[in-house]
């Protein structure tokens, strides 16, 4: 495979679906739903990458299954993989080995037929502490960022970050270990600002300045809500952008699905057609999208029908 760099300058990369969701209505990750308001921030638990230690070949399949439905990337299940996530879902002990045992088992699946990314999200302290926490977030980050790069990732995808702040320093933290980066924000309640108050163009704006290799979303909207977003990226943008939005309809009041009161157990009932992620894919080339993949409730069929959509 060709480096994720030269990749982008030849068409549309497709970036794989989302695994914590379909892993946990598989029955093997936690949704935490049991014990504690999810989505707070505030939780333990919930959504954590253990399946990579405790279930690995329910791991593999998933991956499996997105490299058969088309795609260029498999991301190694590390999201929420920072020791002080772990810590606090009772697996700190195990930060090494979950990080370690996640790329191994991507790389194994994807041979020399698809690129392996490390995904690396926040640390869920700036929700809890504020801003003064983030030189702690850059230790965590940073300590994970070493682990993915000695386990052998080809690329990392920065997701899922609601503040801009602690986006630069997860992008710091890649520049200081020579990883190119993809970085994509999450935008709640509303798709017009991040959590630290900076519109879509902005963030475009400083994660390019900061290194990263395509800049865009992830997560919490559909392909249609999350469109007029990326087109303000793309406006503002001199890199590619990256877009793997979530298969969950979301609602003009709430651009948010896992601020909707379907999260996390009714999310059947907000499920987004695949016809969606098809129409996406059509116009990936029009709407200048360089990286494209899904987030939650994306399984295999999404990707093959984002697949289908790219190469029509
Ligand atoms: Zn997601």
């Amino acid at each position: 495979m060709k480096p994720i760099t030269e990749l982008l300058k030849q068409g549309v990369v497709l970036g794989d679906g989302g695994y914590l969701i379909e892993l946990e209505r598989r029955g093997y990750v936690d949704s935490g739903s049991g014990r504690e308001k999810v989505g707070t921030g505030r939780g333990s638990g919930q959504f954590t990458p253990e399946v990579a230690i405790e279930n690995p070949d329910a791991l593999r399949e998933l991956h499996r299954e997105f490299l058969s439905a088309g795609s260029h990337v498999l991301q190694a299940l590390t999201f929420f993989g920072t020791r002080e996530k772990l810590n606090r879902a009772g697996y700190g002990s195990d930060t090494e080995h979950i990080n370690a045992a996640a790329v191994k088992l991507a790389k194994e699946v994807a041979g020399d037929k698809a690129l392996v990314a490390g995904s690396v999200s926040r640390t869920q302290l700036t929700e809890r502490e504020g801003m003064a926490s983030l030189d702690k977030s850059r230790d965590h980050i940073a300590e994970q960022i070493r682990l993915l790069k000695d386990a052998g990732v080809d690329f990392l995808i920065l997701e899922t970050f609601f503040h801009l702040a602690e986006m630069k320093v997860a992008l710091q933290c890649a520049a200081y270990a020579g990883l190119p980066a993809v970085a994509t924000m999450s935008f709640r309640p509303l798709i017009t600002q991040c959590t630290d108050g900076h519109t879509p163009a902005e963030c475009a704006r400083v994660m390019a300045d900061c290194g990263a290799i395509a800049v865009g979303a992830n997560c919490e909207q559909e392909p249609t809500r999350m469109l007029p977003l990326l087109r303000e990226m793309r406006a503002a943008s001199p890199v590619p952008i990256a877009a793997q939005p979530s298969a969950f309809h979301t609602a003009d009041e709430c651009h948010s699905f896992t601020r909707l009161p379907a999260f996390p157990d009714d999310l059947e009932t907000i499920q987004v057609s695949r016809r969606e992620f098809h129409k996406f894919g059509q116009s990936a080339k029009s709407e200048g999208i360089g990286y494209l993949g899904g987030c939650c409730g994306c399984n295999a069929a999404y990707i093959r029908a984002l697949a289908l959509g790219v190469g029509e």
